[in-house]
């Protein structure tokens, strides 16, 4: 679904934040980005969104480069979903507003259409009773979950998720893997970035450890957690896990 292509990116006072970063997320499985706070994760994640543009480089989605500049960039962005860490959700609108927002004016799905398949989606995140709340009367949990079910309504090809519980309270956080793994299990595709190593260890397909924006070691988990390669990243998970 997902493939990137010797992608570098660099910011302004000439820093370089991914050197020649490869990598390809096939259809229906889960690849987990770790590696330490200003590795380049969220930039990468960033990158594939089109919120960055890229030094050099191509990431392609469904075979298609989206890094050509004649890109319609809404266009793409329409066919990935995102949720970041801080669930963002608009405060003056409620749940079934939030959810309904992007299909109803990016999309023009008809509301009643557009209602019914957010209904559906948050009764399976057990988010139905809150269709009528807003934000402000959620838990953490039930915010980020609302969050997931707002990047899902509009259908899209690639689900990218930047550190989704990292804002949760250490109770919450469950929940939302929990989601994460249902969403496994239905074939979404996903690229998350996460520092929950024990997560990314069981719901990962691929892990990708990236270094001062290198990825330095990429495989399925079993192998890049039981055997890595590469002294660092020995050293980073001795660190964290
Ligand atoms: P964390 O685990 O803390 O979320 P990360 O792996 O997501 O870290 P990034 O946020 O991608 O790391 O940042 C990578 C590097 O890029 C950092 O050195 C950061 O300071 C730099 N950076 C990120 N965004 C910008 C920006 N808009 N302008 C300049 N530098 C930036
Ligand atoms: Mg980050």
């Amino acid at each position: 679904v997902l493939r990137l292509e010797a992608v570098r990116k660099t910011f302004g006072d000439g820093q370089v934040v991914l050197r020649d970063v490869g990598l390809s997320v096939p259809e229906h499985s889960v690849t987990a980005l770790i590696g330490a706070s200003g590795s380049g994760k969220s930039t990468l994640l960033r990158c594939v969104n089109l919120l960055e543009p890229i030094d050099d480089g191509a990431v392609f989605l469904d075979g298609a480069e989206i890094t050509d500049p004649r890109v319609d960039e809404d266009a793409v962005r329409r066919r990935i979903g995102v949720v970041f860490q801080a669930y963002n959700l608009f405060p003056h609108l409620t749940v079934l507003e939030n959810v309904t927002l992007a299909p109803r004016r990016v999309h023009g799905v008809p509301r009643a259409e557009a209602e019914e398949r957010a209904l559906e989606l948050l009764d399976r995140l057990g988010l139905a009773a809150k269709a009528g709340a807003y934000p402000d009367r959620l838990s953490g949990g039930q915010q980020q979950r609302v969050a997931i079910v707002r990047a899902l309504a509009t259908g899209p090809r690639l689900l990218l998720l930047d550190e989704i519980t990292a804002a949760l309270d250490p109770e919450l956080v469950g929940e939302v893997l929990a989601v994460v793994r249902d969403l496994k299990e239905r074939g979404m595709t996903m690229l998350l970035a996460t520092h929950e190593m024990g997560f990314a260890r069981e719901v990962a397909d691929q892990v990708c450890f990236l270094d001062g924006g290198v990825v330095l070691e990429q495989g399925p988990p079993e192998r890049v957690f039981g055997a890595p390669t590469e002294e660092r990243t020995r050293r980073f998970l001795s660190r964290v896990v």
